[in-house]
Protein backbone atom coordinates (compact mmCIF):
# COMPACT_ATOMS: atom_id res chain seq x y z
CA UNK A 1 0.00 0.00 0.00
CA UNK A 2 3.07 2.00 0.45
CA UNK A 3 6.03 2.52 -2.00
CA UNK A 4 9.20 4.12 -1.24
CA UNK A 5 11.42 3.99 -4.32
CA UNK A 6 15.22 5.38 -4.33
CA UNK A 7 14.35 7.88 -1.55
CA UNK A 8 16.91 10.55 -0.19
CA UNK A 9 16.25 13.41 1.71
CA UNK A 10 19.37 16.19 2.77
CA UNK A 11 18.60 19.26 4.32
CA UNK A 12 21.59 21.35 3.26
CA UNK A 13 24.78 19.21 3.62
CA UNK A 14 23.35 16.49 6.11
CA UNK A 15 22.20 13.61 4.01
CA UNK A 16 19.55 12.73 6.45
CA UNK A 17 18.12 9.37 4.31
CA UNK A 18 20.31 7.51 1.77
CA UNK A 19 18.31 5.60 -1.33
CA UNK A 20 15.62 3.88 0.81
CA UNK A 21 13.41 1.43 -0.66
CA UNK A 22 10.52 -0.16 1.50
CA UNK A 23 7.17 -1.42 0.24
CA UNK A 24 4.25 -1.86 2.87
CA UNK A 25 1.81 -4.55 2.53
CA UNK A 26 -2.00 -3.62 3.03
CA UNK A 27 -2.31 -4.40 7.14
CA UNK A 28 1.50 -5.03 7.77
CA UNK A 29 2.39 -3.28 10.32
CA UNK A 30 5.84 -2.30 10.09
CA UNK A 31 8.39 -0.79 13.07
CA UNK A 32 11.28 1.74 12.79
CA UNK A 33 13.85 1.69 15.35
CA UNK A 34 17.53 3.13 15.67
CA UNK A 35 19.06 5.76 17.24
CA UNK A 36 17.98 9.18 17.62
CA UNK A 37 18.39 11.55 14.62
CA UNK A 38 18.79 8.27 12.13
CA UNK A 39 15.85 9.51 9.50
CA UNK A 40 12.79 7.54 11.30
CA UNK A 41 10.42 10.86 11.43
CA UNK A 42 11.57 12.33 8.22
CA UNK A 43 10.77 9.17 6.57
CA UNK A 44 7.26 9.25 7.97
CA UNK A 45 7.04 13.30 7.78
CA UNK A 46 7.55 12.38 3.64
CA UNK A 47 4.41 10.44 3.51
CA UNK A 48 2.62 12.98 5.12
CA UNK A 49 4.11 15.34 2.38
CA UNK A 50 5.55 17.68 5.22
CA UNK A 51 8.80 17.36 3.88
CA UNK A 52 9.79 17.23 -0.11
CA UNK A 53 11.92 14.59 -0.80
CA UNK A 54 15.31 15.77 -2.68
CA UNK A 55 15.20 12.51 -5.07
CA UNK A 56 13.03 9.17 -5.14
CA UNK A 57 9.37 8.13 -5.66
CA UNK A 58 6.65 7.69 -3.26
CA UNK A 59 3.43 5.57 -3.80
CA UNK A 60 0.41 5.33 -1.57
CA UNK A 61 -2.44 3.18 -3.21
CA UNK A 62 -1.17 3.20 -6.13
CA UNK A 63 -1.17 6.77 -6.62
CA UNK A 64 1.79 8.84 -6.70
CA UNK A 65 2.66 11.23 -4.28
CA UNK A 66 6.37 12.18 -5.76
CA UNK A 67 7.30 11.23 -8.54
CA UNK A 68 10.85 11.14 -10.11
CA UNK A 69 10.99 11.73 -13.52
CA UNK A 70 13.56 9.92 -16.07
CA UNK A 71 15.45 13.51 -15.85
CA UNK A 72 15.57 13.74 -12.67
CA UNK A 73 13.26 16.63 -12.11
CA UNK A 74 10.90 15.69 -8.99
CA UNK A 75 7.30 16.46 -9.12
CA UNK A 76 4.78 16.21 -6.59
CA UNK A 77 1.54 15.13 -7.03
CA UNK A 78 -1.48 18.24 -7.68
CA UNK A 79 -3.12 19.41 -4.58
CA UNK A 80 -6.83 17.40 -5.68
CA UNK A 81 -4.73 13.87 -5.73
CA UNK A 82 -2.63 14.77 -2.40
CA UNK A 83 -6.16 15.34 -0.89
CA UNK A 84 -6.93 12.16 -1.52
CA UNK A 85 -3.73 10.35 -1.19
CA UNK A 86 -3.31 12.42 2.76
CA UNK A 87 -7.28 10.84 3.31
CA UNK A 88 -5.83 7.46 3.56
CA UNK A 89 -2.97 8.18 5.94
CA UNK A 90 -3.78 9.13 9.97
CA UNK A 91 -0.97 10.31 11.92
CA UNK A 92 -0.32 10.26 15.59
CA UNK A 93 2.77 12.62 17.15
CA UNK A 94 4.30 12.47 20.53
CA UNK A 95 2.85 15.61 21.14
CA UNK A 96 -1.33 15.46 20.81
CA UNK A 97 -2.43 18.95 19.62
CA UNK A 98 -5.96 18.52 20.46
CA UNK A 99 -8.12 21.59 19.78
CA UNK A 100 -8.06 22.87 23.54
CA UNK A 101 -11.50 24.86 23.24
CA UNK A 102 -13.79 21.81 22.23
CA UNK A 103 -14.74 18.96 23.55
CA UNK A 104 -13.58 15.69 23.40
CA UNK A 105 -16.29 14.42 21.04
CA UNK A 106 -15.79 17.89 19.10
CA UNK A 107 -12.21 16.86 18.74
CA UNK A 108 -12.84 13.73 17.03
CA UNK A 109 -16.24 15.23 15.07
CA UNK A 110 -14.43 17.94 13.58
CA UNK A 111 -12.67 15.94 10.41
CA UNK A 112 -15.47 13.89 9.36
CA UNK A 113 -17.57 17.01 9.54
CA UNK A 114 -15.11 18.99 7.48
CA UNK A 115 -13.36 17.33 6.00
CA UNK A 116 -15.58 13.96 4.37
CA UNK A 117 -18.44 16.31 4.90
CA UNK A 118 -20.79 13.78 6.81
CA UNK A 119 -23.73 14.84 8.47
CA UNK A 120 -23.50 15.83 12.29
CA UNK A 121 -25.11 12.80 13.08
CA UNK A 122 -22.81 10.51 11.21
CA UNK A 123 -20.19 12.03 12.27
CA UNK A 124 -21.30 11.88 16.28
CA UNK A 125 -21.52 7.89 15.61
CA UNK A 126 -18.32 7.70 13.93
CA UNK A 127 -16.85 9.61 16.97
CA UNK A 128 -18.30 8.00 19.70
CA UNK A 129 -17.84 4.59 18.48
CA UNK A 130 -14.06 5.28 18.38
CA UNK A 131 -13.93 6.82 21.11
CA UNK A 132 -15.54 3.40 23.03
CA UNK A 133 -12.70 2.01 21.36
CA UNK A 134 -10.09 4.07 22.89
CA UNK A 135 -11.76 3.61 25.94
CA UNK A 136 -12.78 6.88 26.36
CA UNK A 137 -16.43 6.52 25.95
CA UNK A 138 -16.98 8.12 29.75
CA UNK A 139 -14.97 11.25 28.72
CA UNK A 140 -16.67 12.51 24.93
CA UNK A 141 -17.85 16.09 27.07
CA UNK A 142 -14.83 17.12 28.95
CA UNK A 143 -12.45 19.27 27.66
CA UNK A 144 -8.52 17.97 26.57
CA UNK A 145 -7.62 20.04 29.91
CA UNK A 146 -9.21 17.91 32.36
CA UNK A 147 -7.49 14.68 30.77
CA UNK A 148 -4.42 13.27 31.64
CA UNK A 149 -1.53 12.50 28.76
CA UNK A 150 -2.36 9.16 28.35
CA UNK A 151 -6.07 10.16 27.71
CA UNK A 152 -5.11 13.38 25.38
CA UNK A 153 -3.15 10.36 23.88
CA UNK A 154 -5.94 8.12 22.94
CA UNK A 155 -7.98 10.80 22.31
CA UNK A 156 -5.66 11.87 19.72
CA UNK A 157 -5.97 8.35 18.50
CA UNK A 158 -9.48 8.23 17.85
CA UNK A 159 -9.57 11.35 15.90
CA UNK A 160 -7.07 9.78 13.49
CA UNK A 161 -8.62 6.80 13.23
CA UNK A 162 -12.01 8.04 12.96
CA UNK A 163 -11.08 9.02 8.96
CA UNK A 164 -10.67 5.62 8.45
CA UNK A 165 -7.06 5.64 6.96
CA UNK A 166 -5.80 2.83 5.20
CA UNK A 167 -2.28 3.51 6.58
CA UNK A 168 -1.70 4.55 10.29
CA UNK A 169 1.75 6.39 11.28
CA UNK A 170 2.78 6.17 14.56
CA UNK A 171 5.93 8.55 15.02
CA UNK A 172 7.08 7.97 19.07
CA UNK A 173 3.43 8.42 19.95
CA UNK A 174 4.48 7.50 24.21
CA UNK A 175 7.80 9.40 24.24
CA UNK A 176 6.16 12.52 25.85
CA UNK A 177 4.31 10.60 28.22
CA UNK A 178 4.56 10.25 32.22
CA UNK A 179 6.18 6.29 32.31
CA UNK A 180 3.21 5.53 34.25
CA UNK A 181 0.95 6.36 31.46
CA UNK A 182 2.94 4.65 28.63
CA UNK A 183 0.88 1.68 29.36
CA UNK A 184 -2.31 2.54 28.52
CA UNK A 185 -1.53 4.37 24.88
CA UNK A 186 0.40 1.10 24.05
CA UNK A 187 -2.61 -1.34 24.77
CA UNK A 188 -4.89 0.68 23.08
CA UNK A 189 -2.67 0.43 19.83
CA UNK A 190 -2.11 -3.32 20.18
CA UNK A 191 -5.67 -3.83 20.07
CA UNK A 192 -6.35 -1.50 16.75
CA UNK A 193 -3.57 -3.59 15.24
CA UNK A 194 -4.94 -6.64 16.27
CA UNK A 195 -8.08 -5.73 14.20
CA UNK A 196 -5.95 -6.09 10.96
CA UNK A 197 -7.04 -4.66 8.34
CA UNK A 198 -4.89 -0.57 8.44
CA UNK A 199 -1.33 -1.17 7.36
CA UNK A 200 1.02 0.94 10.34
CA UNK A 201 4.38 2.48 10.82
CA UNK A 202 5.29 2.24 14.39
CA UNK A 203 8.22 4.98 15.18
CA UNK A 204 8.96 3.50 18.74
CA UNK A 205 12.24 3.19 21.03
CA UNK A 206 9.69 0.81 22.89
CA UNK A 207 11.19 -2.57 22.14
CA UNK A 208 9.03 -4.76 23.96
CA UNK A 209 5.93 -2.79 22.00
CA UNK A 210 7.59 -3.04 18.81
CA UNK A 211 8.09 -6.98 19.21
CA UNK A 212 4.92 -7.48 20.08
CA UNK A 213 3.10 -5.37 17.76
CA UNK A 214 4.81 -5.76 14.29
CA UNK A 215 5.31 -8.01 11.36
CA UNK A 216 8.59 -6.36 10.68
CA UNK A 217 11.16 -4.54 12.09
CA UNK A 218 13.29 -2.33 10.34
CA UNK A 219 16.87 -0.75 11.87
CA UNK A 220 17.60 2.92 11.05
CA UNK A 221 21.06 3.96 10.97
CA UNK A 222 22.71 7.18 9.89
CA UNK A 223 19.71 7.27 6.64
CA UNK A 224 19.89 3.71 5.98
CA UNK A 225 17.92 0.66 6.60
CA UNK A 226 20.82 -1.63 8.52
CA UNK A 227 18.50 -4.70 8.52
CA UNK A 228 15.01 -5.51 8.19
CA UNK A 229 13.29 -8.73 9.76
CA UNK A 230 10.95 -10.47 11.43
CA UNK A 231 10.67 -9.55 15.17
CA UNK A 232 12.24 -12.85 16.57
CA UNK A 233 14.51 -12.65 14.07
CA UNK A 234 15.30 -8.96 14.87
CA UNK A 235 15.78 -9.29 18.49
CA UNK A 236 17.14 -12.55 19.17
CA UNK A 237 19.76 -12.80 15.73
CA UNK A 238 20.79 -9.30 15.48
CA UNK A 239 23.39 -9.67 12.41
CA UNK A 240 25.08 -6.27 11.99
CA UNK A 241 27.39 -5.34 14.96
CA UNK A 242 25.22 -1.70 14.69
CA UNK A 243 22.26 -3.38 15.30
CA UNK A 244 23.74 -5.88 18.35
CA UNK A 245 25.00 -2.61 20.20
CA UNK A 246 21.98 -0.64 19.70
CA UNK A 247 19.74 -3.60 20.98
CA UNK A 248 22.22 -4.26 24.33
CA UNK A 249 21.19 -0.27 25.41
CA UNK A 250 18.05 -2.22 26.26
CA UNK A 251 19.31 -5.07 27.92
P1 LIG B 1 14.36 10.70 16.87
O1 LIG B 1 14.33 9.27 17.27
O2 LIG B 1 15.17 11.55 17.78
O3 LIG B 1 12.99 11.27 16.58
P2 LIG B 1 14.76 10.35 14.04
O4 LIG B 1 15.42 9.07 13.68
O5 LIG B 1 13.29 10.41 13.88
O6 LIG B 1 15.18 10.75 15.49
P3 LIG B 1 14.79 12.62 12.29
O7 LIG B 1 13.88 13.42 13.14
O8 LIG B 1 14.25 12.06 11.03
O9 LIG B 1 15.44 11.45 13.15
O10 LIG B 1 16.05 13.53 11.98
C1 LIG B 1 17.13 13.11 11.19
C2 LIG B 1 18.16 14.22 11.11
O11 LIG B 1 17.64 15.31 10.34
C3 LIG B 1 18.57 14.81 12.43
O12 LIG B 1 19.97 15.01 12.42
C4 LIG B 1 17.85 16.14 12.49
O13 LIG B 1 18.56 17.07 13.25
C5 LIG B 1 17.79 16.53 11.04
N1 LIG B 1 16.63 17.37 10.70
C6 LIG B 1 15.32 17.03 10.87
N2 LIG B 1 14.52 18.01 10.42
C7 LIG B 1 15.31 19.01 9.98
C8 LIG B 1 15.07 20.30 9.40
N3 LIG B 1 13.84 20.76 9.18
N4 LIG B 1 16.16 21.04 9.07
C9 LIG B 1 17.41 20.58 9.26
N5 LIG B 1 17.70 19.37 9.79
C10 LIG B 1 16.68 18.59 10.15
Amino acid sequence: IVNYSNISKSYGDLQVLRNIDLDIAPGEKVALIGPSGSGKTTLARLLMTLEEPTSGTIEVDGEMLWHQKTNGKLVKANEKHLHKVRGNIGMVFQHFNLFPHMTILRNVMEAPRNVLGLSKEEAMERAVTMLKQVGLANKIDVYPAQLSGGQKQRVAIARALVMRPKVMIFDEPTSALDPELVGEVLEVIKAIAAEGEMAMLLITHEMDFARDVADRILFFDQGRIIEQGPPKRIFNNPESERLQTFLSRFN
